[in-house]
């Protein structure tokens, strides 16, 4: 009875860990960052210039990234449109 008790507890720990455990996040689901690092959502119609403020304590000042163009990934998606815009 006792090693029954036993094996019952030993089983729900077993599921019970496995159900718990973390799971490894895919990096597909990390949202696109530009080589800034900073997030797209931050940069102009999400390919333009970055508009991330940092704040730089050698100077006392906040600034905004000097980053002018997005170059990280760009999610597909089929309600989003970008015309092509030649900044040159
Ligand atoms: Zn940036
Ligand atoms: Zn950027």
């Amino acid at each position: 009875m006792e090693l029954l008790i036993g094996a019952g507890i030993f089983l729900a720990g077993a599921i019970f860990g496995r159900i718990h455990r973390p799971r490894k996040e895919p990096p597909k689901l990390r949202p696109p960052t530009c080589s800034c690092e900073h997030a797209r959502s931050f940069h102009v119609n999400g390919t333009g210039a970055c508009m991330y403020k940092m704040y730089d304590s050698r100077i006392n000042h906040t600034m905004t990234c000097t980053c002018q163009v997005y170059d990280g990934p760009i999610p597909l998606s089929p309600s989003y449109f970008a015309p092509e815009v030649d900044g040159n």
